[in-house]
């Protein structure tokens, strides 16, 4: 029997299998699909990582965790994953994102420089800032590289024993004596623990999850890179839409997208669909926004990811079914804290110490909402 199964291999599930192993529990993992698939949020080349966070303090402590592990991980695979280059937030004056951004900043003494846009164009002229926009940038934000982080979370994984079973997908989860049985088409398992890491599909095997997880259809475009130099930023327009803008791996090539771009959510995003007209002119027009005069995107991309009313994950045991343990909605801005999540989701199947407060990411907390 293994301590701990872990269902889906996206970013959460890889996480929660190499911190499994890290731990020294005998872990299984299954996936629907193949590695690098592209059903789920994970895949891509690269993420966007920011050391202050405008989502909000309370993620601060997990954000400490996962920087120190992406450390590790680089270290243990011998790849670089991270590249630290800088980034911005920038937002009308005043914005709620930017006090976020400095009262992170200032809270945890992480370094910042505040300035006005003329500055702002002073340094990178792309950006063409209006008068009326303040801008935050953190030195310690920066890149992932998340194809290649999630090929050396499985390779890790794996060397510490881990079974993956890709193309392998769950079927059900039944209690069985003080454990779980997950079966698949390929058989039955055994296990002490499950992690949920199911993304968009959680909710089939923590049913209570249905009322507060939904995913959202995201569409991003990619672009010959802006002129100069500039690092990779978030922007809120004047009317309070959010864009990210981020290099795409290729060296030149950049992507971005608007958050919760057509408010498009509900179960039926899980799937594919294709992208439309709306979809590129409205991404059209916003990278016409954010950096007059650059090169329009030439290529779009569906994809979908989950999230809470609130956008904060849930991590947490499931109240319904004690043993299984949920790391799911992780949003569209979960994937640099994955080291951090799979490891707590970890302690808390393994009843062990957490390394962080995970008050924020209760479920009870979305069900009061
Ligand atoms: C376009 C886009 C841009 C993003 N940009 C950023 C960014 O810049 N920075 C950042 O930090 N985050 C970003 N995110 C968010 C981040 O990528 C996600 O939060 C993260 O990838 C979620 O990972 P996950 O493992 O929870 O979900 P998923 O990747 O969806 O993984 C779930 C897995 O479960 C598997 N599964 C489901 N059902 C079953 C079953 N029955 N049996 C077996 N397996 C099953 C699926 O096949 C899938 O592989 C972005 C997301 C998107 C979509």
């Amino acid at each position: 029997m293994h301590d701990i199964g872990v269902i889906g291999l996206g970013a959460m599930g890889l996480a929660s299998a190499w911190a499994g192993v890290r731990a020294g529990a005998a872990v299984i993992a299954f996936d629907a699909f193949g590695p690098g698939h592209t059903h789920g949020s994970s895949h891509g080349e690269t993420r966007m990582i920011r050391r202050i966070y405008s989502e909000g303090r309370v993620y601060m402590p997990l954000l400490e965790q996962s920087y120190a592990l992406w450390s590790k991980l680089e270290a243990e695979s011998g790849e670089r994953l991270f590249h630290q280059t800088g980034g911005l937030d920038i937002a009308p004056d005043g914005h709620a994102l930017l006090n976020e951004s400095r009262a992170c900043a200032d809270t945890y003494s992480r370094p910042h420089i505040f300035m006005d846009s003329r500055t702002a164009n002073d340094c990178w002229p792309a950006l063409d800032l209006p008068e009326n926009c303040g801008v935050i940038k953190s030195p310690e934000s920066g890149v992932l590289m998340s194809d290649a982080a999630n090929a050396a979370l499985a390779r890790l994984a794996r060397a510490g024993g881990a079974r993956l079973n890709w193309n392998t997908p769950v079927s059900s989860v039944q209690p069985d004596g003080d454990g779980f049985m997950i079966i698949t088409p390929e058989g039955k398992f055994p296990v002490r623990r499950v992690i949920n890491a199911a993304g968009p599909w959680a909710d089939e095997f923590s049913p209570g999850l249905d009322e507060v997880i939904r995913t959202e259809r995201q569409v991003i475009g990619y672009f010959d890179g802006p002129p100069g130099d500039v690092p990779p930023f978030q922007r809120v327009l004047d009317d309070g839409r959010r864009l990210y803008l981020l290099p795409a791996g290729t060296p030149g090539r950049w992507k971005f997208g608007l958050y919760h771009h057509r408010q498009q959510a509900g179960p039926e995003f899980r799937g594919a669909s294709e992208v439309d007209a709306e979809d590129r002119r409205l991404l059209t027009a916003c990278l016409n926004t954010v950096l007059p005069g650059c090169p329009p995107p030439d290529r779009f991309e569906v994809c979908r990811f989950t999230n809470t009313a609130d956008t904060r994950f849930i991590l947490d045991r499931d109240p319904e079914q004690a043993g299984m343990v949920i790391l799911a909605a992780c949003s569209g801005h979960g994937y640099k804290f994955a080291p951090a999540t799979g490891e707590a989701a970890v302690a808390l199947a393994l009843d062990a110490p957490l390394p962080v407060d995970l008050t924020a990411f209760t479920l009870a907390r979305q069900l009061r909402r």
